[in-house]
């Protein structure tokens, strides 16, 4: 008897010990493998440093630019060893003033930290000619919460810390990774450049880009390479259990033609999948087909389709307030389609930031003033915005958008 209420004892001792060591188990979170490729989710690891999704990784000193009152961006940058000092200050600056002109046009309620890196991404082999890789910049993780229509969704880092969820949550070092490629130097317009040259594209605008990448402006349908069907992301954790995630940014996308919402169609892929174990892929095939030929999911046929996706601002019902969304790259971008806005629509507009392709041969300045933008430096325009509105950045405009809540409590 004696011994058995001992051993009752050690076990709720022991399961004390284990819920305080790991107190944010709980909570969902998924990251990218790399700044590289940040649409390729696993479950988090233990590894928060942000540094370990660049190429350069943690081992190498980073240069930190505080966040001041007029730049919510706090820096921490590497340069390419072979690169000369000179330009490898002139690519830093570039992100600072990139920070510079979006703590402008959004109002942050905290810093945004970012790991960055412009480093050699061709590797000894060099780049092929005809893939060279410009960088890439998205959140160093997301977390699953829940929006204002009650549905679960993945979010920035960055987003989950401006809802303050309560007790610790597993962060990443940086709230976004930022890697650019230092060997084409040459094609990008630089602070303190004299001239744009036609084949050159204005770094700032490159960065300021890629940090509303980071800060959320991106899309997680695409094929899931069983027919022709499109899904969110399905996602497995380390015990093999799947999940369907939208993210945020797919709250408010919509088919123009009839105007309904893609999360719609996400139930049916979530009924069917989410939290089932994963097997084989062709079993997962077999369920993604089957839920596709009995719920008329939209298909890879319309992120192939110009005008045939949309991204809903909050508060706005009707289709022509839209914005259209890119659909017109064949076959489907990955990366590209569905998380731009539509080249054809916005290229002249002041909306021009957040095409899939830079500019080139033209400053931002030139770029705004050419476009009608409101002011030289506005570099974001009204649609960009209202699709930051939604997904939860505050502007000076409405600066209390709606605060999500983090899924699972943390243990007490
Ligand atoms: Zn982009």
């Amino acid at each position: 008897m004696i011994a058995s209420s001992c051993s009752c004892l050690c076990l709720v001792v022991l399961l004390v010990v284990v819920l305080l060591a790991s107190p944010s188990a709980s909570y969902e979170c998924f990251e990218p493998e790399s700044a590289l490729d940040i649409t390729k989710l696993n479950i988090c690891n233990d590894e928060n440093n942000a540094y370990s999704k660049l190429t350069t990784g943690p081992q190498i000193g980073y240069i930190k630019n505080q966040a001041t009152k007029n730049n919510a961006f706090e820096l921490s940058f590497t340069c390419d060893p072979t690169m000369d000092k000179r330009t490898c200050n002139k690519a830093r600056k570039a992100f600072i003033k990139a920070g510079a002109l979006l703590s402008k046009i959004y109002k942050f309620p905290q810093k945004i930290t970012v790991a960055a890196e412009f480093a050699d991404l061709c590797g000894a082999s060099g780049c092929p000619p005809d893939r060279t890789i410009i960088g890439q910049a998205g959140p160093s993780r997301f977390f699953s919460m829940k929006g204002s229509d009650g549905v679960v969704r993945l979010y920035p880092q960055i987003l989950t810390k401006f809802a303050n969820p309560p007790g610790p949550v597993p962060y990443a070092t940086h709230d976004i990774i930022a890697s650019f490629n230092s060997k084409l130097a040459s094609r990008f317009f630089l602070p303190g450049d004299k001239h744009i040259k036609p084949d050159q594209v204005d770094f700032v605008a490159v960065i300021a880009h890629e940090f509303h990448h980071g800060l959320g402006l991106l899309s997680s349908w695409g094929p899931s390479g069983v027919n022709n069907v499109v899904t969110p992301f399905i996602l497995s954790d380390d015990l093999n259990i799947l999940r369907v995630r939208e993210v945020v940014f797919d709250q408010f996308v919509i088919r123009t033609v009839e105007g309904r919402h893609l999360t719609d169609f996400t139930k049916d892929f979530e009924k069917a999948i989410d939290g089932t174990t994963f097997t084989t892929n062709e079993a997962l095939a077999s369920v993604i087909e089957d839920v596709a030929n009995k719920n008329l999911i939209p298909t890879t046929s319309d992120y192939v389709t110009p005008d045939a996706i949309g991204f809903l601002p909050i508060g706005k019902t009707a289709i022509t307030d839209a914005v259209i969304l890119e659909t017109t790259l064949v076959p489907f971008a990955e990366g590209s389609t569905g998380s731009h806005v539509d080249y054809k629509t916005y290229s002249t507009s002041p909306d021009w930031l957040m095409i899939f392709r830079a500019i080139r041969g033209k400053t931002f300045q030139q770029i705004d003033k050419d476009n009608g933008a409101a002011t030289p430096d506005t570099i974001a325009g009204p649609h960009i915005k209202a699709i930051m509105e939604s997904i939860g950045i505050p502007t000076p405009e409405n600066p209390n958008p709606f605060v999500p809540t983090i899924v699972n409590e943390p243990p007490v």
